[in-house]
């Protein structure tokens, strides 16, 4: 029995403050979680949950909510986006489950953070608050009080932040400004499947690979839809705009090298919204006093490994478990909480780059990528393992 004995404050309702709430009450410990939109929700756009998700969706309770409309790709496919070449594949069937002991799958945003609110709205620790912008915090020693733009304050013992890429918590702790943008900018579109004219990889996560692009495919929603996302290396960004780039006209021109097959997935995505990128240099630094950090707040990260909301849900569960361990010391288990995921989620950090330079390489270094996936082996895990096998 943990030694907390008033409430925890959460600062951000997305998926890695909900999962804390929930990964807190199923320890015993009482929450607040305080949203500025004035509703919970996600945009209508598809994750990929590597199998390490899964573990964490179990320990949340809430992997059969989230199955019931989850697809499970048959396969991991990288395919050249200027020869439409098969590079590589990671076959996600019976040998990858066995091996990880849990099934890689792709779901619609909208689904995990609703089952995460579903399963936080049962449990009668967790107050779910919206309209609350924290603004600022104290923190007294004994407690923490919270400040919103409302004028509303409110005291606990903990103020865990987990609000995201532009976190004003982690403003409080770290103070180290804006995040890294990256230059890459992502288009996303979700369409109906009927409208897919080519249906050739439909039972499969695909991303065609290209310089200074790539393009993910996969469906969501029990098959019904499919999810579209486009990337590119932005060369205004590189020429040096980096206030004015990445608009439609960079996406077309940098996919028209493409294939044919490639450049028609173009219109099943929107181009009236783009994602800037932006990611930070790890630092092992994110918890002071009663306040800490989780998710993109603590170690945002590029979306080349698929992996940002994942470490958020693995975030939630260790910094409970820290908590749970407290006895009254709340400082050190958010220390411990701290030195148990700075590694891994650094790891994650700058593997994401790193994959990305891959994924998006151009002249001999494509070449050489090229050669080297030529040689894998579908079901050798040996590149995945230290991720998916978790934690
Ligand atoms: C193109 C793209 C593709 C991606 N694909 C994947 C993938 O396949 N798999 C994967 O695991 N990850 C993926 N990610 C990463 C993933 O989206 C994020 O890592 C994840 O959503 C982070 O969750 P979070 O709860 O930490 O932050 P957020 O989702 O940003 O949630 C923060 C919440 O806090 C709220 N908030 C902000 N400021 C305040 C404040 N001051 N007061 C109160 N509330 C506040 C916000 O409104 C928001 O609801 C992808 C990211 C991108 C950009």
């Amino acid at each position: 029995m943990n030694a907390i004995k008033s409430e925890i404050l959460i600062a951000g309702g997305g998926i890695g403050g909900l999962a804390a709430a929930l990964a807190l009450a199923r320890k015993g410990m009482r929450s607040q979680v305080f949203e500025k939109a004035p509703e919970f929700g996600e945009i209508g756009y598809g994750l990929q949950l590597g199998p390490n998700a899964h573990h964490m969706l179990m320990r949340l309770g809430i992997a059969r909510e989230v199955e019931q409309t989850a697809v499970f790709p048959n396969a991991l496919i990288e395919i050249d986006a200027l020869t439409d070449r098969e590079l590589t594949r990671i076959s996600t069937g019976d040998v990858f489950r066995k091996h990880f002991g849990a099934p890689y799958m792709v779901v619609h945003r909208r689904d995990l953070h609703g089952a995460l609110l579903d399963a936080c709205r049962t449990h009668a620790g967790i107050t779910l608050h919206t309209s609350k912008q924290l603004v600022g915090f104290d923190d007294r020693g004994a407690s923490v009080q919270a400040r919103f733009a409302d004028g509303s304050a409110y005291s606990g013992a903990v103020l865990i932040g987990a609000d995201g890429l532009n976190s004003c918590v982690r403003d409080a702790v770290m103070g180290d400004g804006p995040p890294r943008v990256s230059g890459h900018v992502t288009y996303r579109g979700v369409v109906p499947v009927d409208e897919i004219k080519d249906k050739s990889h439909f039972d499969d996560m695909v991303i065609w690979i290209g310089p200074g692009l790539h393009l993910v495919q996969y469906r969501l929603r029990g098959g019904t839809v499919m999810n579209n996302v486009a990337t590119i290396d932005s060369p205004r960004f590189a020429a040096g705009h980096k206030n004015d780039f990445g608009g439609p006209e960079e996406l077309l021109e940098m996919f028209s090298h493409t294939t044919p097959q490639v450049q028609a997935m173009l219109s099943y995505i929107g181009k009236d919204k783009n994602w800037v990128l932006c990611d930070r240099e790890p630092r092992p630094d994110w918890s002071r006093g009663n306040a800490t950090l989780l998710g993109d707040a603590a170690h945002p990260t590029l979306q080349y490994l698929a992996q940002g909301a994942v470490m958020a849900m693995e975030d939630a569960v260790v910094l409970a478990e820290k908590l749970d361990a407290a006895g009254a010391d709340i400082p050190a288990a958010l220390l411990a909480y701290q030195e148990a995921r700075y590694l891994r989620t650094a790891r994650v950090q700058l593997t994401s780059r790193i994959h990305g330079q891959i994924m998006h390489a151009r002249g001999g270094a494509r070449d050489l990528r090229n050669h080297l996936m030529s040689l894998r082996n579908p079901e050798n895990f040996w590149e995945v393992d230290w991720l998916y096998r978790g934690i």
